[in-house]
């Protein structure tokens, strides 16, 4: 945690360092082989998230992203087509993992992140034609990310669910921000997560840990899932370690997140009223804020190199794009004082 006065760092959630308790459950948690399925703080994490999730097992892995590729791994055969929405993770931030290591190719739909059945209906394309990708996998985020962290609505996703499955096409949910839509949305994590043939969910997010996301689905599936980890080089030994940061995590940094969503919507109402600034507040619904700079109005990178000296940061995201993420390692003072400094930088 940063003291009063420092720089305040909201460039992503991500960037919390663990606390003294969390190390001391690290230091303190039973290991094992975890490549002999000997590691029980690995198996117990494994046992809690796919039963919060309603799936039959669950596979603890080093990233979102290889929870991602691995999805796409199992679900999809090379030369396949994967719906998604726009700016999804797998499409802009996994340095072009899907193509290279499953040689699929993607088709973004929607606006904003959010899709809907019909969106899904008018991309598909079935198997069998000859010219035609067989669209095999949709793929959702909730939270979205670059949407400015949406709730995925889950009666879409319910209905994009059903369509992939009738087209004989698979889910998935990219959730690495899933347990901020279940605190957002009052959802369970098992309802959210019912649609879809394979669900991840991050550690390392909102839940503060160093490392980690677990995959979740059937059981026939998470066992190829354990084959393909190792094929990406991301089967580990005595996990455990980073797996107690998650069971720590599960019990005392869920329930908090609701406090990183009350921050953020203080930081939005604070920037959406100031000059050159275009916020949609019904964007704000979790922890992330993400907003546009109009055209004459300052660039995203002279602001965030602005915001730095006065103590706060941000990330500019795209030429007119910036983004604040509120996590763990940021109390609502600073917050506060985090909104008040931007404000004075951006002009009312
Ligand atoms: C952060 C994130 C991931 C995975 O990130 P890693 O840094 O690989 O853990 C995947 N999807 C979304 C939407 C994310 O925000």
């Amino acid at each position: 945690m940063s003291s009063p006065g420092s720089t305040i760092d909201l460039r992503s959630d991500t960037v919390t360092r663990p606390a003294a308790a969390m190390r001391r459950a690290m230091a303190e948690a039973p290991v094992g082989d975890d490549q002999y399925g000997e590691d029980p703080s690995v198996n117990l994490l494994q046992e809690r998230i796919a039963a919060l999730l309603g799936k039959e097992a669950a596979l603890f892995v080093p990233s979102g992203t290889m929870a991602n590729q691995l999805a796409l791994k199992l679900l999809t055969r090379p030369g396949d087509d994967v719906v998604v929405g726009h700016n999804a993770h797998m499409l802009l931030h996994e340095a072009g993992a899907g193509a290279a290591n499953s040689g699929v190719q993607f088709t973004a739909v929607g606006a904003g992140g959010a899709f809907t059945a019909d969106d899904l209906s008018a991309a598909l394309k079935p198997p069998g034609y000859i010219v035609l990708p067989a669209t095999t996998l949709v793929a959702i985020e909730n939270t979205h990310n670059m949407a400015g962290g949406i709730v995925f609505p889950q009666r879409d996703a319910v209905a994009i669910c059903s369509a992939a499955h009738a087209a004989g096409a698979a889910g998935y949910l990219d959730g690495a921000r899933l347990f901020n839509a279940h605190i957002a949305g009052g959802l369970s994590l098992a309802d959210l997560a019912q649609p879809f043939d394979l669900v991840s969910v991050a550690l390392s997010k909102g839940l503060g840990c160093p490392v980690g996301s677990v995959l979740a689905g059937d059981r026939p599936t998470i066992a190829r899932a354990v084959t393909a980890r190792r094929r990406f080089g991301g089967a580990m030994r005595q996990a455990g370690i980073l797996a107690a940061a998650g069971l720590y995590a599960l019990d005392h940094n869920l329930p908090r997140l609701a406090e990183d969503h009350a921050n953020a919507r203080l930081i939005a109402e604070r920037i959406a009223a100031c000059r050159g600034v275009r916020l949609d507040l019904a964007t704000v619904q979790t922890n992330i804020v993400v907003w546009q700079m109009e055209d004459g109005a300052p660039a995203p990178p002279a602001i965030a190199a602005a915001a730095k000296d006065v103590g706060v940061l941000v990330s500019a995201l795209g030429p007119r794009t910036l983004r604040a993420v509120t996590h763990l390692d940021v109390s609502a003072e600073q917050c506060r004082q985090a909104a008040d400094r931007l404000a004075r930088l951006l002009g009312a």
